[in-house]
């Protein structure tokens, strides 16, 4: 949240947003597993101008040992964003940032992994930004559940995540770049959408109680749609096993 964009009419008198899109409307997204042959499991997601690349290692077991829990495997994410995934180039390695969402994504994909199944194991899920353009870390959320089904880890349910936020006093869906540095508030959601379960919540920016319920309502509803594309691509792979 940038600030400083006062003089941008973040959506227009047809109610329009600078890209065109109407407030409840996502980017244009598509899937698709594999990708990364040597993974035990991979995806692929493009969504906006983001490009994201996800691979699964494991179960395997976790070293160094002294790391392990006895009775469950951790699941260890790592975001990176490559140096050219950005105009500016990004300095490559972990930085704050980058650590600070592996852990918000690791988390979040715990909650639905059955990994009391594999003590003393690890599941490395990598996230890699290949050209970033706002809400990554949706999109690696998105892509790390699909990475982890192809991998045929057992989870409860695969995890779907975007975002909501405020522009120009108004609650729009899946902010874009220019939303995203000049908007007042972005709201990056990752859920069950079966169950409802919120597994990540994060908050930028400042929002009302109705604002937030409002955002959350764009949300619940963009992840169905989501979580439907996550099916399809999974399926899509699975009829090709078939073929
Ligand atoms: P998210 O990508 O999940 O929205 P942020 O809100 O931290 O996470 O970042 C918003 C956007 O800012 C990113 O998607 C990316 O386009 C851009 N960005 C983030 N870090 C950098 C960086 N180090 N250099 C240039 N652009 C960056």
């Amino acid at each position: 949240m940038g600030g400083g964009g006062e003089d941008l009419t973040f959506i227009d008198d047809e109610g329009k947003r600078l890209d065109g899109r109407k407030p409840n409307e996502l980017r244009p997204i598509k899937m698709k597993l594999g990708g990364v042959p040597n993974a035990d499991g991979s995806a692929l997601v493009e969504w906006g101008d983001n490009k994201v690349m996800a691979a699964c290692y494991g179960p395997r077991e976790l070293h160094p040992k002294h790391k392990q829990h006895p009775m469950r495997a951790l699941v260890q994410v790592t975001y990176n964003m490559a140096p050219f995934s950005v105009s500016d180039r990004k300095r490559p390695g972990p930085d704050r940032r980058s650590q600070e969402i592996s852990k918000v994504l690791s988390e979040a994909l715990t909650h639905v992994t059955f990994v009391e199944q594999f003590p003393k194991a690890t599941i490395d899920v990598y996230v890699e930004i290949l050209q970033a353009s706002a809400g990554t870390r949706c999109v690696g959320l998105t892509a790390a559940s699909l990475a982890m089904a192809d991998a045929g880890i057992p989870m409860r349910d695969i995890v779907t995540s975007v975002a909501a936020g405020k522009v120009g006093g108004e609650i729009v869906l899946d902010l874009s770049k220019e939303e995203d540095n000049f908007g007042e508030a972005d709201l990056p959601i990752g859920m069950v959408v079966n169950s409802g379960e919120v597994v990540l919540l994060q908050m930028d920016g400042h929002m009302t109680t109705a604002e937030f319920e409002k955002a959350m309502g764009l949300i619940e509803d963009a992840a169905k749609e989501i979580y439907g594309m996550q099916v399809d691509a999974i399926k899509a792979k699975y009829s090709e096993v078939g073929a």
